[in-house]
């Protein structure tokens, strides 16, 4: 079985992200596991439980993908899931330098496990979860970056807020 995971905080989870790993599961992995991320030095709008459940629905139309949620070393947590391959997306030229930070280290971590990017298509690739919830805190029109149910759920957290 070839299978990846792709891991990341998805706080929300985008159009661009479904769009990746769409792309993933149809034209290359067999299986792919979205690993979203309990903890990170980021600060949340959603918890973990919210970031799964909206990844969830957002791939619920793509049979061989399954979402779950990991702590501590990604390497460990693809082990268990026998994933031999850590997928992760590159847009832009400064995404590079963290990446191959990451992927050094991974590897350093478990020589069996290697990491495999894919770049955005191209509608996607100025599009990231940080952006979506500035857009959404301002007031924006979301709609076209992120599936119905993460604009629901952003527009609440928007207006607990205010
Ligand atoms: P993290 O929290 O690890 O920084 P995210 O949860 O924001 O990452 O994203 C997870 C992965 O998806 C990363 O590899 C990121 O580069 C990729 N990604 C995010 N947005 C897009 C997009 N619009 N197109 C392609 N890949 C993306």
């Amino acid at each position: 079985m070839n299978i990846a995971v792709y891991p990341g905080t998805f706080d929300p989870f985008t159009n661009g992200h479904k769009d990746l790993v769409q792309r993933a599961a149809t034209n290359i992995f067999n299986k792919v596991y979205i690993c979203v991320a309990e903890s990170s030095k980021k600060e949340m709008v959603f918890s973990l439980s919210e970031r799964i459940d909206l990844a969830k629905k957002a791939t619920k139309d793509i049979s061989n993908i399954e979402v779950c949620g990991f702590n501590g070393l990604l390497v460990d947590f693809a082990d268990k899931l026998e994933a031999k391959v850590i997928l992760r997306g590159l847009r832009v030229v400064s995404d590079f330098e963290y990446e191959f930070q990451m992927s050094s280290m991974n590897k350093k971590l478990n020589k069996n496990i290697e990491s495999i990017f894919l770049t955005p298509s191209e509608s996607y690739s100025f599009l990231s979860s940080s952006l979506v919830k500035e857009i959404a805190n301002l007031g924006g029109d979301i709609s076209s970056f992120v599936s119905n149910d993460v604009k629901i759920a952003l527009e609440k957290k928007c207006k607990k807020k205010s």
